[in-house]
């Protein structure tokens, strides 16, 4: 059956093997979400109305509108900081840590008492596959929960304010559309855990899920005011941050916006994190075992579309077994199912946005323009939606942009190498450190090799793995500050 090659087939879109079988559609229903036609803002324990503008949010696969969300304008912004200030002043940090846990851990619970509400939510508003939003993305939102529960009568221990932590104060937290929940999930639970209040800002794309989160303070009689979300654009988010009461600034985005907080936010007291873009080398060595490096390979990129900050984005593989991987590469990359994120059997959904998907096909075109050699496995998109079929580019060389630049789709550059020294040489050669990935044999080669990467994280034969005890974040233009671990409490603590 491997060597069977692989065509695409009709209306869905998804490639298929040609072997005489095929999968049945598997939808998850949407019966379980109830949208909204409107929806206002989060404030102070209850869903208000906006200032007046509103936008609307639509399922990348269909473009259908989902719904109509608030725009918030600086008074909004005003109202919200206000309200997580009077709860911070009242109520949170005057409860003892065991008292934040319990909340904690009631949210943690609830999400995952209302786990495929929120999967489903996310694959339709944001366009990634049920099988990641149900067995990664809300998993991991309700361990971040847990876990910092865990936490909040213990930051005495932590090693962090000698001894005697105190919070910040008010956080104002801004987060991108690719992990929507989960990016929530990684702002909200230290910041409240350490005694924090917060108002955050999901991104346009993607607010709905946020705003179930909201529903779910409100089920876990969560005191009005210590969380608050407010929707909008760039400008609610500039307004956010740079709100003269905000303590601290939380940033999940691009380089080119993280760059531009700083600067606003330089001179002030806030204290602030940044976690931002990235290019990371997955590099392959010989004696790596195959097969293992090529689902690792196709995880690195393939994995939520490669709307990821830490995606395997450059593969450098050792010259000697370059033919033998692609090949094999390529194979696996024929089986990858692309169409409806609600089909359990998809692998790779709906491309967040047009804008994304513009970005996208923009630089594939300089990657032809400069000479490297496009390739995606025979893939009938669907008619609808926002699509991009899983790609490689080879012959690449380190002065391309398709080597430099974040594409954040599922599009993979391959570069070679001879040597270990090569290999750590063109890995570093970005602006970028935020993630890297080691496929060898050897141990004490993962050891040596990972001494040697700038990344935040280091993933030996292994990519994509994510755990709330476990620190993330970068070096140089992917920012500063840790999220996860014991770490992640670091930024929310005086
Ligand atoms: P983006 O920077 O365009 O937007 C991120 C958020 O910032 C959105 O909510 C947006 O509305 C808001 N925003 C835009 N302009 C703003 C401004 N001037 N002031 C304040 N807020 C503003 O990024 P994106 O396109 O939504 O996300 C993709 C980027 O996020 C990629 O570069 C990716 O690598 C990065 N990312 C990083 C991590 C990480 O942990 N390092 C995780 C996920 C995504």
């Amino acid at each position: 059956m491997a060597e069977k090659n692989v065509v695409s087939t009709g209306s869905t879109g998804e490639a298929r093997p040609a072997n005489g079988f095929d999968y049945a559609p598997a939808p998850e229903s949407r019966s379980i979400v109830d949208i909204k036609a409107s929806y206002g803002l989060f404030v102070n324990g209850e869903f208000v109305d906006g200032g007046g503008k509103a936008f609307k949010t639509i399922n990348p696969a269909t473009e259908e509108v989902l719904a109509e969300v608030a725009e918030a304008d600086a008074a909004d912004v005003d109202a919200a900081v206000k309200a997580a200030r009077r709860a911070y002043d009242r109520v949170w940090s005057k409860l003892s840590g065991r008292e934040r846990a319990k909340y904690l851990y009631r949210i943690a619970r609830i999400i995952q008492e209302r786990s495929r509400e929120l999967a489903v939510l996310e694959s339709i508003d944001n366009g990634k596959p049920i099988k990641e939003s149900r067995d990664v993305d809300v998993p991991i939102v309700a361990a971040h929960f847990f876990y910092y529960a865990g936490w909040a009568d213990k930051l005495e221990y932590s090693g962090y304010g000698g001894g005697n932590p105190q919070p910040l104060g008010v956080a104002g937290q801004v987060i991108p559309w690719n992990f929507p929940l989960l990016m929530l999930a990684w702002k909200i639970a230290p910041a409240l855990a350490c005694g924090n209040t917060v108002v955050l800002k999901p991104a346009e794309t993607t607010p709905l899920t946020a705003l179930l989160f909201a529903e779910i303070c409100q089920q876990a009689d969560l005191p009005a005011g210590v969380v608050n979300i407010i929707t909008g654009a760039g400008e609610t988010g500039r307004a956010l941050v740079s709100h003269p009461d905000v303590d601290k600034v939380a940033f999940t985005g691009s380089t080119e916006v993280g760059k531009a907080i700083a600067r606003a936010v330089a001179g002030t007291n806030k204290k602030l994190t940044l976690e931002l873009g990235g290019k990371a080398a997955n590099i392959v060595f010989d004696d790596a075992p195959i097969d293992q490096a090529v689902e690792g390979i196709v995880d690195g990129i393939f994995f939520n579309q490669g709307h990821v900050c830490c995606a395997g984005s450059r593969l450098l593989v050792q010259e000697s077994i370059a033919e033998e991987l692609l090949g094999r590469l390529k194979r696996r990359m024929s089986t990858l199912r692309v169409g409806d994120p609600l089909d359990k059997n998809t692998d790779i959904g709906a491309i967040n946005s047009a804008e994304q998907l513009e970005r996208i096909r923009e630089l594939s075109a300089v990657g032809d323009a400069e000479g490297a050699e496009r390739w995606s496995p025979p893939c009938e998109l669907p008619q609808h939606g926002f699509w991009f079929p899983p790609t490689i580019f080879t012959g690449v060389s380190q002065a391309h942009r398709i080597a430099r630049e974040e594409i954040f789709g599922p599009v993979l550059s391959v570069l070679t190498f001879r040597t270990p020294a090569e290999a750590v040489e063109k890995a570093n050669n970005t602006p970028y450190g935020l993630s890297a990935g080691v496929w060898t044999d050897k141990g004490s080669r993962i050891l040596k090799i990972a001494n040697e990467l700038r990344a935040g994280v280091v993933w030996a034969n292994t990519f994509n793995k994510f755990d709330p005890t476990s620190p993330f974040g970068g070096y140089k233009e992917s920012g500063h500050g840790r999220e996860g671990g014991r770490h992640g409490l670091e930024g929310y603590l005086r």
